[in-house]
């Protein structure tokens, strides 16, 4: 049984998720972690259960989502994993980064990547990978259909959706990406994004205002 710890992490306000079960091997998404206080939150809580991180995976690789990259590299002994079409971006990070008083290394860099399809594993436990671009290419959403919720990164939020206005943004692919691979979940999933709150498919389906039919 997946327990999902969530954290707000950097001045984007991004969520950053534990993922762990009944091993105790836990998942991290997306390390927004910046400042030494945001790091030791991570830790304290990873240090607190008795967790032991497996693996680092990215939805995306926009800068909100990988200032703790090296951080948890260097504690946990881990190497990145994402999709292949945001290494550009993953390396582009600190450049990015600068341009919002980010201050950030270079990254270590993946050994691998994931694929659309992929089963990422850890513990007793599984999470689908999606591949989802619009928002940005090489976007990842993670479904668990065991437990019916899906970490959709930047692709859906609460009444709302990814911006298509950075470079390989496109709308229509993330309404081909929103309309193939998340509404056809059923309507009780529940739906951590990269940004603010908690929802469900089935409340999106009905109440989200920028989404074509
Ligand atoms: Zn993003
Ligand atoms: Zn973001």
């Amino acid at each position: 049984m997946i327990t999902v710890e969530k954290f707000v992490f950097n001045p984007f306000q991004e969520n950053t998720y534990i993922l762990y079960d009944e091993t105790k091997e836990c998942i991290i998404i997306d390390p927004g972690c910046m400042d030494r206080h945001e790091c030791s939150e991570m830790t304290v809580f990873i240090a607190a259960r008795e967790l032991k991180p497996v693996r680092l995976i990215y939805t995306h690789c926009h800068v909100d989502h990988v200032p703790g990259n090296n951080f948890i590299c260097e504690t946990y002994g881990l190497t990145p994993e994402f999709h292949e079409a945001g290494l550009s971006f993953f390396k582009d990070a600190p450049r990015h980064g600068h341009i919002y008083g980010f201050n950030l290394a270079d990254p270590i860099m993946p050994e691998n990547f994931i694929s659309h399809g992929d089963m990422i594993a850890f513990g007793n436990s599984q999470l689908k990978a999606v591949y989802t671009p619009g928002h940005v290419d090489g976007h990842l959403c993670f479904i668990c259909e065991e437990q019916h919720f899906v970490i959709t990164g930047d692709v859906l939020f609460k009444d709302s959706i990814g911006r298509t206005d950075f470079p390989t943004g496109d709308f229509d692919k993330l309404m081909q990406s929103i309309h193939n691979h998340l509404f056809t979940l059923e309507d009780d999933y529940k739906v951590y994004c990269g940004h603010g709150p908690e929802t469900s498919i089935g409340y999106e389906k009905v109440n989200n205002p920028f989404i074509k039919f």
